[in-house]
Parts: C-alpha cells; structure tokens; sequence
C-alpha cells in the first residue's frame, strides 16, 4: 500500500493544484491552507470588518476580542509564560528586523554577533547591516560536512565579545536540526542575548520556550499552513523590554504631542499601525487545526516520507544532496547538469520544487554550487507526490545528458 497522508483532504489547494496537473513539493516556500483557515478568513470579512484596540462599537470589539485570543493561544503554543510575550509582526522577516533596529542601542563598536553559516538571508543581512551600522564584528559559526554547526569552533567563538547569538533551527537549504540547547546556555553564561529563527522549526514540531530558554524566538505563520503577511516574535518578558520601539504610529503611543512623545510596551508599543487583523485573526483557526492533529502521527508520516524522498534520490547517478537531511527537505545538484536547465524540465512535467540559491548565497558558496534543487514536504504530501517527483526527474535526466 503507498503511503497516503490522512491529512491531504483537509486541503482544498492541493485539490485544485491536482486538477492543474502540479505536484506541490515546496512548502519550505509557503504551505497551502487547510480549509478551516479559509474558513476563518472568510467568516472574518464576511462577518464585518473592523480595526482592532481602537474602537468601541460591536464589530471593533469582537475583532480586537478574536485577534487578542490569539495572542493567548500563540503564548500557549509556544509554551511563553505570559501573552505579553507575544508580538505580532508581518513575517519572520520582519520580526528579524524589528529585533536588529530595536536592540541597535545595547550594542558597542567591536562587539560580536554570531550566526551560523547556514542562515537564511533574513537571520543574515538585518545583521550585516548592524554591524556595518555600529562597527560590530559579525562572527560566522562553521559547518561540520553534514550541516550541523561544529560544536567545537563554537565553543572557542562564543566568548566575552559576544552579545547577541542568532540561530536557525533548522535550516531551509539542510534541513538539518541543530543542536541549539548548549550554544544558548554557552551564550548567556557570557551575558549574550540569544534569539532562534524557527521559521522552518515551528512546522515539523512544537517549540517549548521554557526548554529552549532562548531570549526571542520568530517564525511566519504562512510556512505554518498559515495566512501570510503575519509573524510572531516571542520575547522573554525581560529581554523585550530591552528592546526600542522601532516603528512609530498608531496605537503603540501613550502620550503624544507636537514634540514628544511617550510609547506603550510591548507588545502593543511594537505593534504600530493597523495590523494584519484578519490574517492574525486566522491563525488562531491555524493553531486550533494544528492542535487537533495527532502531532506524533504527523511526525511519523513526515518521518516515513523523507527516508522515501532521501532513499529515491539515492537511485540517481550523479545526484549530490547538500549536507544530510534530517527532516522535511532535500536540496540536490546533480553531477553535470545545470540545476536551472533541471528545474525548468521539471516545471514542465508539473512538479513544483524550488531552485537557485534559497536566499542563503553565502552557503551556497561555501558548498560550492551556484544553485539546487530543493524538495520540500508537508503534512500533506505522500507517496505519489514523490513517485510523480522520481519519474519527472528520470525524465528530465535522460534529456539533458
Ligand atoms: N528563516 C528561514 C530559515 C526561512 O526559511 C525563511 C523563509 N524562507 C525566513 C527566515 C523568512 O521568512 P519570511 O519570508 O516568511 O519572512
């Protein structure tokens, strides 16, 4: 019997990307939405618009009600201790940047950012730019051949000069877990702020705060099956009071005349402007679809169907995997083919995988390819979906050698 996912019905994307002939094999991209999100959104216009936190009448009330319970359900997802911990923002992206603007004044030439080699270019350039800003040294955290950090040169880069350590969990070109808990615990001892990007953490498993005892924490709500245009940012309530408003508007003001001002705290006074109601509003129907599901179930199919992903590219001569991937992608050069030409031939089948360099050029360039292929799998995705992968690329193989 192939593997079927129990989930894929819950998707009415991919039924209508069936009928077009696409096979959907990027979520590490963006996720298609279960219904029950759809549902939200729809009920949510369709029920009456309204801005939140501003005013008093019904539809005002009962948007700002369901875009606050969210904020509760989003603390108990991640495990925060308190809703105030929660921020929310337009992407990962964005929360990134809030974070660099924000903590920009607790910074001093010659102190030290770390990441690793694998970050996606959101945990990279809101860096770089900071140091380029205030002088900072940005420290790159070495690779072992398989993608994880090298705990070794980590133990001897973490040190005084460091102040902020800033992390994928799991990179979106590796796939790789990394092991974040010690660097963390390495990094505070030297009174260094920590933050996580679990922008492709957050969909192959719960994060708890507590555990990982990170400072921040971000993720988007679109690669999270998700609206778009929606990020949360977790803050240890400690540590996000360190941070600057960084955006000025509407509803983060406590006071405000022609030539000063004062702000509210977070979250509220990182929130400026009117927020994606609707989207946040549905990620609250997100989170409830989530909890329901049987997370060990999803684990385990996910789990069966990358060891079938990893087992089948196997079969292909030439084909190099970038690292080793531990879960839900596979990134692939293959031996004497250009991986645009491939890309191309497998567009033309029908098969939706992303090619170029994933928005993390540097490592690309420490691998030494300019570009790959990247197979990336969701809850809904099951055995046929990599058959009809295995027979477009033998396809595409056989033309272009
Ligand atoms: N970090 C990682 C590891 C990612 O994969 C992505 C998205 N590809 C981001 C950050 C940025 O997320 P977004 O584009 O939703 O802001």
């Amino acid at each position: 019997m192939p593997l079927i996912s129990p989930w894929r019905a819950d998707f009415p994307g991919l039924r209508a990307l069936d009928a077009d002939g696409q096979t959907y094999l990027d979520s590490a991209a963006t996720a298609q939405k279960p219904q029950a999100v759809l549902d939200a959104l729809l009920a949510y216009y369709a029920g009456g618009a309204a801005n939140v936190h501003r005013a008093q009448h019904l539809p005002g009330e009962r948007a700002t009600r369901a875009f606050e319970a969210t904020r509760d359900q989003a603390a108990r997802w991640l495990n925060a201790t308190s809703r105030d911990e929660i921020v929310f923002t337009r992407g990962a992206t964005e929360s990134l940047n809030l974070l660099a603007y924000g903590l920009e004044h607790l910074f001093e030439a010659g102190d030290e950012i770390l990441i690793s080699a694998a970050e996606h270019h959101a945990n990279m350039l809101p860096w770089q730019q900071l140091a380029a800003r205030k002088s900072l040294k940005l420290v790159i955290l070495p690779l072992t051949p398989a993608g994880d950090i090298d705990p070794q040169a980590a133990a001897t880069l973490i040190g005084p000069r460091t102040r902020l350590l800033a992390l994928s969990q799991l990179s979106n070109v590796l796939g790789r877990w990394q092991d974040v808990q010690p660097l963390i615990r390495q990094a505070q001892q030297h009174g260094a702020l920590t933050l996580m990007d679990g922008a492709q953490a957050v969909v192959h498993g719960r994060q708890d705060m507590q555990a990982l005892g990170c400072d921040f924490y971000v993720c988007s709500s679109h690669k999270l099956y998700g609206p778009d245009g929606v990020g949360l940012l977790y803050g240890r309530r400690d540590a996000l009071q360190r941070l600057r408003h960084w955006q000025f508007g509407g509803e983060m003001v406590q006071q405000a005349d022609y030539h000063t001002s004062t702000f509210r705290p977070a979250p509220l006074g990182l929130e400026a402007g009117t927020p994606t109601v609707s989207g946040v509003i549905s990620l609250g129907a997100t989170l409830d679809y989530l909890e329901r599901l049987d997370g060990d179930a999803v684990a385990r199919h996910e789990a069966t169907l990358h060891r079938m992903l990893l087992a089948g590219l196997g079969n292909f001569p030439g084909l190099r995997l970038l690292g080793e991937p531990q879960a839900a992608l596979a990134c692939f050069t293959v031996e004497g083919v250009h991986s645009g030409d491939l890309a191309h031939l497998l567009t033309e089948q029908g098969i939706a995988v992303r090619s170029g360099h994933h928005c993390a050029m540097p490592l690309l360039q420490r691998l030494g390819v300019a570009g790959a292929i990247r197979v990336s799998l969701g809850l809904y995705n099951d055995e046929a979906d990599l058959q009809r992968l295995f027979a477009a690329l033998d396809k595409a193989l056989e033309l272009l050698r």
